[in-house]
């Protein structure tokens, strides 16, 4: 086997082949590309382009495709092969700087929220150089943004783009105010780790749930849960072990920082963590991950599961997101630093993520918000649905010291000052965390913990991304136009703890009276999906993202009709996955258990008529009642599901589903739960969860 780092990176034609492969003024002008964002010259691309092509080729790769990221969260490529016709009826393997510039998928199938009539069904894909190509299954992959003809972006990648352009533009502004004249760029910084289910594919092979809408509708919980807490770093089985050294394998290949790998709190749940990178590589990189990820189980006989909640009573599944901003001179803006003007500029940019959360937590909880997501946020094991952020004992004490002007015992006279020069180096201790933050200071990133595990983390970061940029600009603003710089930055900051510090909690997110004191405090609990989702097209989110120039007001509006769209998909399958679960499996198990039990009353009874069979005829009419009140709960799940579809906007629509439909579900599934735990195993159609959890 090669070493590590011969195979890293070994699909992906990045810098080094890139300075190998390219002449050097080529490779400075793709260079300069990148790094600043201009256009690439066209006999540029030409060269690009076949040299890219002769790599992939060497790399085993017949087809290339513009890989990219629409709006269902997921990837999507549609492959070409290069071959080229040529005299005499041979082919040659071409590839054309327009070809890796452009192209032209069929947009009609993917969603657009109502932004694209269908007769204008073209779309195009646009190469970002900035993320590199590689080969993945014999294909060269390049990533790609994609617009339709009239200029509305029908991805996910292009906002994040945008929203990084605009960060970089916002805090540049403040660095200069700080004298900061060498930086020529900031960038956003993102680490996901990633969270997992592992569960044997022959049980995944018989659960229709499992397979139609990723997690389990039915299912009773095992005697023994994750109670004992044994799992969570716990020792690695060895078919696991096997799957992660295989994954690792596959993702090193691909270029893919895979750094950290343990168990989670859930039996069967792992994690994988990421060495962070800019936020677009970040992205492009965790959905091949989760890519990667699923079909790597599949060489071993496994399943992965990406959904949020594949098992009910069970810890679920989260993707941490790690963000932070840092330069191009290599310093992380959410370091505090050694001196007392770089703490300065530290608490100017953590005063600014403090007024970004509050101000917008609405949008950062929308950007969590979908189905699968719901049954995360606000239960026990995920941060609360409550959006609010942690910063540590020693960094509240810091702020607490600049909003009273009060004594501070770690500076030199006593006193907090930011002006001069008595600002204390700020001490950090980021050992002390709290889990149940939904936005945490890390010591030297924030932490956001809401995302779920099934989901692009870049809608997320579009958002950090945005609502920073947009606070950094009304600093901005302020600080330019001062007199007395440093005056100017006390009084702000100082006016922005006060104003904001209601969004700070370092307390238990999940106690009951979190939430009451939320409430005290003004901040917003959008329990649900539904809830959060109208914070898309609020007034104040479009203006944010119109100001930034990340989404027009179309945009806006049309992807929060996706977001609504998908949610009512989504638990419309769920529904009908239920109904075919209950009508095909679960009661015809139910009668075959009873006709059981019957039989044996009878065949008592022909025996002796005085044979004791109390015990039989209470299992009977225990069963029968049940089934009576399963049956009642599936006819009134089948109306609730007739009952869809009759509304005209799809907020109503959403929460139709969310009100009616859900507790439909849910009423036929705690039956149904009961019911597994009194029919004999032998009976019950599907395999249970003591066997998904504990036989890997
Ligand atoms: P944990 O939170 O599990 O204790 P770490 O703190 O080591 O783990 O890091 C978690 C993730 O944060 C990793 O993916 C890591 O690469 C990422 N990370 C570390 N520093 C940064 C940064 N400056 N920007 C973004 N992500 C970062
Ligand atoms: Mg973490």
């Amino acid at each position: 086997m090669s070493s590590v780092p011969e195979i890293f990176g070994s699909l992906v034609f990045n810098d080094s082949v890139m300075k190998d492969k390219l002449p050097r003024d080529i490779y400075k002008s793709v260079k300069k590309t990148i790094e600043m964002g201009e256009t690439l010259d066209p006999d540029v691309a030409n060269v690009v382009a076949s040299a890219m092509k002769d790599w992939a080729l060497s790399k085993g790769a017949t087809h290339y495709t513009h890989w990219f990221q629409p709006m269902t969260g997921i990837t999507a490529e549609k492959h070409d092969s290069f071959i080229t016709p040529t005299d005499g009826g041979r082919v040659i393997m071409d590839f054309s700087g327009k070809e890796l510039i452009k192209g032209e998928p069929d947009a009609s199938s993917f969603p657009s929220g109502g932004l694209r009539a269908t007769f204008e069904a073209r779309g195009y894909t646009a190469w970002d150089p900035t993320s590199y190509a590689f080969v993945k299954d014999g294909t060269l992959c390049i990533p790609t943004a994609f617009c339709s003809y009239t200029g509305e972006v029908l991805d996910k990648k292009t906002p994040l783009l945008r929203s990084m352009s605009a960060l970089n533009t916002q805090a540049l502004r403040v660095l200069r105010l700080f004298g900061q004249n060498d930086v020529k760029r900031v960038i956003s910084t993102v680490g996901p780790e990633q969270e997992y289910f592992l569960i044997d594919k022959k049980f995944y092979d018989q659960r229709k749930d499992l397979q139609f809408t990723g997690r389990t509708l039915f299912g009773a919980r095992p005697p023994k849960g994750q109670e004992l807490e044994d799992h969570y770093f716990g020792a690695i089985k060895p078919r696991v072990a096997a799957y992660m050294a295989d994954l690792d394998q596959e993702l090193w290949k691909l270029g893919i920082l895979s750094k950290t790998k343990h168990n989670e709190a859930a039996p069967a749940q792992h994690e994988m963590a990421p060495i962070f990178t800019t936020t677009n590589i970040a992205t492009d990189n965790n959905q091949v991950t989760m890519e990667v990820m699923k079909k790597v189980a599949l060489k071993h006989g496994l399943v992965c599961l990406l959904h949020e909640k594949p098992f009910k009573g069970v810890n679920g599944s989260g993707k941490h997101n790690n963000w932070s901003l840092s330069t191009d001179t290599g310093v992380n803006l959410f370091d505090p630093g050694d001196t007392p003007a770089e703490n300065a500029q530290f608490l100017l940019f953590l005063a600014a993520v403090i007024k970004a959360v509050d101000d917008h937590q609405d949008l950062m909880r929308a950007s969590v918000a979908f189905a699968g997501n719901d049954h995360r946020l606000g239960a026990h094991e995920a941060p609360p649905a409550i959006i609010s952020m942690f910063l540590g004992s020693e960094l509240e004490h810091v702020l607490d010291a600049i909003e009273t002007g009060a004594h501070y015992e770690e500076s030199p006279d006593g006193k907090m000052d930011i002006g001069v020069d008595v600002l204390p180096k700020i001490p950090m201790d980021n050992t002390d965390r709290n889990r149940t933050s939904p936005f945490a200071f890390t010591g030297n990133k924030f932490e956001f913990r809401s995302l779920g595990s099934s989901q692009s983390v870049a809608g997320p970061n579009t958002v950090l991304n945005t609502m920073m940029a947009d606070v950094l600009m009304q600093f901005a603003d302020e600080l330019e136009g001062a007199d007395d710089f440093y005056a100017a930055l006390t009084e702000l900051i100082k006016r922005t703890i006060i104003e904001h510090k209601r969004i700070i909690f370092d307390g238990d997110g999940y106690s009951e009276e979190w939430k009451a004191e939320a409430k005290r405090r003004g901040l917003l609990n959008l329990e649900s999906a539904v809830d959060a989702l109208p914070a898309l097209v609020s007034e104040k989110t479009i203006r944010l993202f119109e100001r930034h120039h990340v989404y027009s007001e179309l945009e806006s509006r049309s992807r929060c009709t996706i977001n609504l769209e998908a949610y009512v998909k989504n638990v419309n399958i769920e529904a009908l996955t239920a109904i075919d679960m209950l009508n095909q499996d679960i009661i015809p198990a139910v009668l075959a258990y009873e006709e059981r039990v019957a039989s044996t009353l009878a065949a008592k009874k022909a025996v002796n008529e005085k044979l004791c069979s109390r015990g039989e005829m209470r299992l009977l009419e225990k069963l029968s009642d049940r089934i009576a009140d399963l049956m009642d709960k599936t006819e009134a799940l089948e109306a609730a599901e007739a009952g869809a579809g009759q509304e005209d906007c799809p907020f109503k629509e959403a929460r139709y589903y969310h009100d009616v439909v859900i507790p439909a579900m849910e009423a036929a599934r705690t039956v149904t739960d009961e019911l597994e735990l009194m029919v004999g195993a032998e009976y019950w159609p599907f395999p249970t969860y003591a066997q998904m959890l504990f036989n890997i």
